[in-house]
């Protein structure tokens, strides 16, 4: 089954009555982003940049983050991609920030990045100088505010000026439920934005990143599908594109569901590209749609997940 669906690789991720999603891959390694090329993916919609610093000592410098770009966007390029920058999350901290009492407070990055400016604007030089002959969009974790967002723009602008090139588009991961309700004035600043549904599932269930019931399914829980729609609306109102970048985009019986809110796009790993692409070819749109208003309705995953089952017996 593996080889028919690879056959599919040069057509559109479009459903059967021609609604077209953008389909790009979540990569971190060379080896990686030539995977999501050869299974046919539109580009990079997530490029996790923190994964090689995961036990670094200090802020990597502008050298050291070159050594790790260079090879991962040599391979890129031609190709839009959508570059994170470091996401030091909760999950993910290395030992020089474990240690700091803000870090554990938080568990985020993105405060501690902006309180060192200089170690933020370091990655988006390297960015900008490695990701050159790319179509480079620049991605921030963990946004909670507007403030967040203007601050890290207005990074990116001096590293740009510095560096004599143009601005590339900044947008934001939704993964906090700040963000969600900030999700109007985000919109209307940000180029796009793309939906982490691995911590926003988290998030907003109250649920640990590392607990094992964190499944990428428990996205189908209502209040999540909720949340997501209400980015969706925000966004469009803004002429924002919308992705969906966390492992519920690849899940049977989530994919239907983030199509019929209305998201555009869909980032999953390479490994999922040929089975996500085939269930897309494989459900009607306005199915999708149907769906999803009434999934909005039900109170659990399960329910959402049996609806989903008895209208399109998800077998891809
Ligand atoms: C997410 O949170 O959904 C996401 C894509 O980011 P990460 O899994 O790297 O936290
Ligand atoms: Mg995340």
């Amino acid at each position: 089954r593996r080889l028919a669906l690879a056959e599919e690789r040069h057509l559109p991720a479009e459903t059967l009555d021609g609604h077209r999603i953008v389909l790009r891959a979540n990569v971190a390694t060379p080896a990686e982003a030539r995977a999501a090329l050869t299974t046919g993916a539109e580009g990079v919609g997530l490029l996790r940049t923190e994964l090689p610093f995961l036990n670094h000592p200090s802020w990597p410098t502008r050298n050291q983050h070159a050594a790790t770009l260079v090879p991962v966007l040599r391979a890129l390029t031609g190709q839009v991609v959508t570059a994170r920058t470091l996401d030091f999350a909760d999950d993910k901290l290395p030992p020089f920030l474990a240690e700091s009492r803000e870090g554990r407070r938080l568990g985020r990055g993105l405060p501690l990045m902006l309180a060192q400016p200089d170690a933020f604007a370091d990655q988006f030089r390297s960015l900008l100088s490695a990701g050159a002959d790319t179509d480079l969009r620049i991605m921030i974790p963990m946004v909670a505010s507007i403030d967040e967002l203007r601050a890290c723009r207005r990074l990116l602008q001096a590293a740009a000026a510095e560096a004599g090139v143009p601005t590339p588009p900044l947008g934001i991961m939704v993964e906090l439920p700040e963000a969600v309700a900030a999700a109007d004035d985000l919109a209307r600043e940000a180029s796009f934005l793309s939906i982490g549904s691995n911590d926003l599932t988290c998030q907003i269930l109250g649920l640990d990143r590392r607990d094992p019931t964190a499944t990428p399914a428990m996205a189908a829980h209502p209040a999540v599908l909720d949340a997501i729609a209400r980015v969706v609306t925000a966004a469009h109102r803004h002429n924002r594109q919308v992705s969906v970048c966390g492992d519920a985009a690849a899940h049977p019986f989530v994919t239907p569901l983030l199509i019929g809110i209305g998201c555009d796009s869909l980032s999953v790993a390479p490994a999922a590209l040929d089975e996500v692409r085939a269930r897309i070819r494989r459900i009607r749109h306005d199915t999708c749609v149907s769906l999803a208003a009434i999934a909005l309705t039900r109170e659990t995953p399960e329910e959402v997940r049996r609806l989903v089952e008895q209208c399109c017996q998800p077998s891809l």
